[in-house]
């Protein structure tokens, strides 16, 4: 019996603990984690930025021919308004991706509505462009959330597969990503690092140095997630 108990209480956990941070889960809030499968494209988005190395990475993908999806703290969006602006001026997708990346998981409906609200309000200001895809912070949903999404009529973005640039050399992240490359893959990287004033983002653009090629090498198209859709 007791053992029973332990298994349901595992069970109930491994439910919970997929409906917070599973990305294919939208028990609690809404999400796509793929796109369309039928075409030969692919989505790369970059969260917690702007930073002071964003222009490094536009650089990049403008070489490349490439359009990505960012997804913007309002805070560093705040303090660095033209890089914001480049970005949105580049043409690539503008997401939101809550004002000061708290985790929601514990917090109360209003303040996970006020996190995205305040975001939402900054970055439709200093860019001009009113995202209507939203990423949780660390990937945690909670309830709230929804009804946020709701409000703000944003769809929840999680991903086919994350890059963890944020601790892995280069090497490493670009074949944790060109091993999920596939039609539809929507890939997630960092061009920030929280809130960190001038974060060290160089395995990221590393990695992107090789991926960029690599995929086009491969006849993908690399699009914003709106269009990959
Ligand atoms: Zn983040």
């Amino acid at each position: 019996m007791v053992e029973q108990a332990v298994l349901a209480t595992t069970a109930a956990a491994g439910i919970a603990a997929y409906a917070v941070r599973g990305k294919s889960s939208s028990l609690i809030a809404p999400s796509i984690w793929h796109g369309d499968r039928s075409r030969h494209a692919l989505a790369l988005t970059f969260d917690d930025g702007p930073s002071e190395s964003t222009p490094a990475l536009l650089e990049l993908l403008a070489k490349h021919d490439a359009k990505a999806t960012f997804f913007l703290c309002g805070h560093n969006v705040r303090r660095l308004n033209g890089i914001a602006r480049e970005v949105a001026a580049a043409g690539h997708e503008i997401g939101n991706h809550t004002d000061s990346h708290p985790p929601l998981h514990f917090k109360s409906p209003g303040f996970i509505y006020q996190e995205i609200a305040r975001a939402q309000e900054s970055i439709t200001e200093i860019t001009g462009v009113t995202p209507k895809l939203f990423r949780a912070p660390y990937g945690v949903r909670w309830p709230g959330l929804r009804s946020a999404q709701e409000r703000l009529q944003l769809t929840g973005v999680m991903w086919t597969a994350i890059g963890r640039d944020w601790k892995l050399p280069a090497p490493r992240i670009s074949r944790i990503l060109l091993k999920k490359a596939q039609n539809g893959a929507i890939f997630c990287l960092h061009d920030g690092r929280v809130l960190q004033e001038s974060p060290d983002i160089r395995a990221t653009i590393d990695a992107v140095k090789t991926i960029l090629p690599a995929l086009r090498e491969l006849g993908f198209s690399l699009e914003t997630v709106s269009s990959l859709r």
